[in-house]
């Protein structure tokens, strides 16, 4: 026995059970339609909300940024100096936001690992949603701090959560998810803000699928609940509506600046690269411009909602344009899936332990790249493939 045999083995048994990620091959710019495996398929899987990852307009600042300052930050922001670029896109998405400040990360993902340890540590609490995203849940690890889970969306539990633990602990921080990507439903935030208010606690919210998507223009899910100045930290990502890649976190100017001191990747990993920069900076001036491509992603959300709820299928509860299509279980919801691809669909299925047993679906993400076309040839192969494997 070798030292890493039992890595191979792990990974058959993942083959074995089902639990292995195949990961399907892209060969166009993302779009509505994209190249995946050789074959042209509909796109229903990404997160590029709005069109943007392809968009011209982010395309040639990232160009030109490029042919101005190169493409590499050089080294850590804080040892090496940082480029203005990224200084003027902090502050635009600052006024974008509404909120005093913004700090940029080179993701979500990282933006969570820097906040929460940040925040809280060893003597404290952390009030946090049982279904909040795997980054949030690192942060909250890594902290050191006590992690007590509420039920999902429910204040009543948070409530009785704060009431038992909190005068064990020096401080407390609540963190949820704005909107959870699994069922699209929103996390209900002016009612957590209360219960942060009563008790004088810091509340943080993961907008990473509300950023570009929820509120006015796509100013995101503090927005959205009209509590600005409530929410101390909003954590969001460029990575999906914006089209690009990146964290970002937005809020009081004391908290940014403390980010600026104690967020680990901030000061121990470069910024995200100078095309990157100037694409998400070109990413704020279209959403600032107009609100047509936000406006346009929740008409194409309701009208495939409405159209599948026609046909028969279960869109189970979400609130925004992502749209569960509830199967079962999952040999099903992979069967239906693989269908799909050969009708031209590219819609993967999500099983255990991302979601519960017996919750296995089809998850369709809705852009404002999608015409009424698009929708109508996704809305076909489902009709096709739904009557075929008798789910409608
Ligand atoms: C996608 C996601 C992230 C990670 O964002 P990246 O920018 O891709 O790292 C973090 N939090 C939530 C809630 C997410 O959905």
């Amino acid at each position: 026995m070798s030292k890493i045999d039992w890595i191979q083995q792990e990974i058959d048994s993942l083959k074995s059970q089902g639990l292995y990620n195949n990961i399907r091959t892209i060969g166009s710019p993302q779009g509505a339609w994209l190249k995946v495996d050789g074959k042209q398929v509909l796109n229903f899987c990404s997160n590029n909300y709005l069109g943007l990852a392809n968009h011209p307009a982010l395309v040639s600042a990232a160009k030109k940024a490029a042919d101005d300052m190169g493409v590499g930050p050089g080294a850590v922001r804080s040892i090496a100096g940082t480029m203005d670029l990224h200084i003027e896109l902090e502050k635009r998405l600052a006024t974008f936001k509404g909120v005093e400040a913004a700090i940029t990360f080179q993701s979500g993902f990282t933006a969570n690992l820097a906040t929460i340890p940040a925040l809280v540590g060893k003597e404290d609490v952390i009030f946090s949603d049982r279904l909040n995203h795997a980054s949030i849940i690192d942060g909250c690890r890594l902290s050191g701090a006590k992690i007590i889970a509420y039920e999902h969306n429910d204040v009543k539990s948070l409530d009785e959560q704060i009431q038992a633990n909190l005068k064990d602990y020096r401080r407390a921080l609540i963190v949820t998810d704005g909107v959870f990507s699994m069922d699209g439903d929103i996390a209900p935030l002016a009612d957590i803000y209360e219960v942060a208010k009563k008790y004088d606690i810091l509340l943080m919210v993961d907008d990473a699928h509300g950023e570009g998507v929820l509120g006015k223009g796509g100013r995101g899910i503090v927005d959205h609940f009209n509590l600005h100045g409530k929410v101390d930290v909003e954590v969001g990502t460029m990575s999906k509506a914006f089209g690009v890649v990146g964290g970002m976190v937005a809020g009081k100017a004391v908290i940014v600046e403390w980010l600026r001191q104690r967020g680990r990747p901030f000061l121990f990993s470069s910024a995200v690269t100078v095309p990157d920069a100037a694409a998400c900076l070109a990413a704020v001036d279209l959403l600032e411009d107009s609100t047509q491509l936000v406006d346009k992603l929740w008409a194409n959300g309701k009208y495939f909602q409405t159209e599948m709820k026609n046909l028969g299928f279960d869109t189970g509860s979400s609130q925004t344009p992502i749209t569960p299509v509830m199967l079962g279980e999952a040999p099903l919801a992979q069967q239906f899936s693989r269908e799909l691809f050969e009708a031209g669909v590219f819609a993967m299925s999500i099983g255990y332990p991302t979601v519960p047993q017996g919750k296995a679906r089809i998850r369709v993400m809705n852009t404002a790249a999608h015409s009424k076309d698009d929708l109508d040839k996704g809305l076909e192969a489902f009709k096709s493939v739904g009557k075929k494997l008798g789910v409608i």
